[in-house]
């Protein structure tokens, strides 16, 4: 093998191509998150192109996706194979016990897990010439382990999509620092979802839409020869219809002025008052047991283990779920801001889109589709967990994560690709079927020098 990799050496030397040039024949991978695209929504055949990638690719029929089944917390998990208890981003909006204020997005928010890192700067940590793209992916803007990716872009509201896809093409033929994989989130459907619910004619539109931005990012890389990549089109959660006529009106139960609420709707971190703490979860326990509560109750230790998520030092007091389709007294205002930008009237009635519920609750799961020369071709792998695309990630660029710490298996996602890896290696170096032919072919030319 050493005399081969000389004979790659002397040959790319002898005609003027760098190793860079070598190492960048490697394909390139895009990930595309599209926020809240419920797996069912593929079955209403209005989104021709996704559809075209997941038959003649490879898909899972869904993602297994983290508790909360929020934005933050889920795309934060699919970058770094971490679960919330890990990242500590625990919800959009979280407050914390030690900065003692709620955090928003923010580098505070994104930055307290000590062996947090995510995939964009592991990429370029692990190789020369590696340079990551971040458009708009939700944790992209802060610096983890000193260090920001090579190209990013901060989320800005109604900023076109496929401006999106311009400025991620430039960041793939940029011919200096040439992006090996690029994490492009889109707001959609979530957005419209919430608004309109899931099942309405809005949503649809936008499943329409979301579809055209794909078509768009093809249609881009090929008038660029950009042809060597993978393509990830992904989500981070579904989506269920709520409406006000199931409010769980809690203070009803809870007497005014011994408790905070904070995180939101679906679930709700309670913080009692000092001195008010046994009351409060005396009064909540016997809520959320009465016939037809609709909400589950958690002392943080009874938090379920699965979610994985009571071991941060951000996970509130008290933990109430509610159960599918029903919201907290918070939906008032919640409900009232969805109406208001879709310029709906609101009646108790009115049909609006919710997630965050638990994810076993099958409404709330995502999509997994990917097409490429690392993956297979026309087939379907069993559900796997989003965490577990970290590993994904590491071997389709060729990263040793051996030091990172994530809850990934690379195991479960080996059956998605073309060439079967090291399935007991999260540092197998990912050379896609093209690259090995690349590699054999300059091996028998090297031989022959
Ligand atoms: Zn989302």
């Amino acid at each position: 093998m050493s005399s081969c990799l000389l004979s790659i050496l002397l040959l790319c030397s002898s005609v003027g191509v760098s190793l860079a040039a070598v190492t960048f024949l490697q394909p390139l991978t895009i990930v595309v998150s599209l926020d809240g695209f419920y797996y069912k929504y593929l079955e209403r055949d209005l989104t021709p192109n996704i559809i075209r990638l997941r038959d003649e690719g490879v898909s899972a029929p869904y993602m297994i996706n983290i508790f909360p089944t929020k934005t933050f917390p889920n795309h934060f998990s699919i970058a770094t194979g971490q679960y919330a208890e890990d990242h500590h981003v625990l919800d959009n909006k979280v407050f914390d016990p030690i900065l003692n204020k709620t955090l928003g997005y923010s580098e505070d928010l994104f930055t307290k897990g000590k062996s947090t890192v995510p995939f964009w700067i592991v990429n370029e940590k692990s190789g020369n010439n590696k340079h990551s793209g971040v458009m708009m992916w939700p944790g992209g803007d802060f610096k983890y382990q000193g260090s920001l990716p090579t190209h990013g872009k901060t989320f800005e509201w109604n900023y076109e999509f496929n401006k999106r896809v311009d400025t991620v093409i430039k960041w793939i033929t940029n011919s200096s620092a040439p992006a090996n994989i690029v994490f492009l989130y889109i707001e959609e459907p979530d957005s419209s979802g919430h608004k309109f619910g899931p099942n309405s004619v809005e949503l649809n539109n936008t499943l329409r839409k979301v579809d055209d931005t794909i078509a768009y990012l093809e249609t881009s890389l090929k008038n660029n020869r950009v042809h060597n990549y993978n393509l990830i089109i992904l989500s981070d959660h579904g989506m269920t219809s709520v409406s006000l006529e199931k409010v769980i009106d809690l203070t009803k139960f809870l007497t005014n002025g011994t408790y905070d609420f904070d995180t939101a709707t679906p679930i709700l971190g309670v913080s009692p008052k000092k001195g008010f703490e046994e009351e409060v979860a005396e009064k909540l326990k016997k809520a959320s047991s009465q016939e037809g509560s609709n909400f589950s109750f958690y002392r943080k230790d009874d938090i379920p283990d699965e979610w994985r998520y009571k071991k941060s030092f951000r996970a509130p007091p008290y933990l109430l779920v509610a159960k599918h389709g029903y919201v907290f007294n918070d939906a008032y205002e919640t409900i009232k801001e969805y109406a208001s930008y879709a310029k709906r009237n609101l009646t108790p009635n009115s049909i609006f889109g919710l997630h965050g519920y638990d994810p076993s609750d099958k409404s709330m799961l995502p999509i997994f589709i990917a097409n490429g020369p690392s993956f297979k071709r026309k087939h379907t792998v069993k559900p796997f967990k989003s965490v577990d695309l970290f590993s994904l990630f590491a071997h389709l660029v060729g990263a040793d994560i051996r030091s990172y710490s994530h809850s990934g298996d690379f195991r479960r996602v080996a059956d998605l690709l073309a060439v079967q890896a090291d399935g007991k290696s999260d540092a197998s170096p990912g050379f896609s079927a093209p690259s090995i032919y690349l590699f054999m072919f300059a091996c028998w030319i090297g031989f022959g020098l």
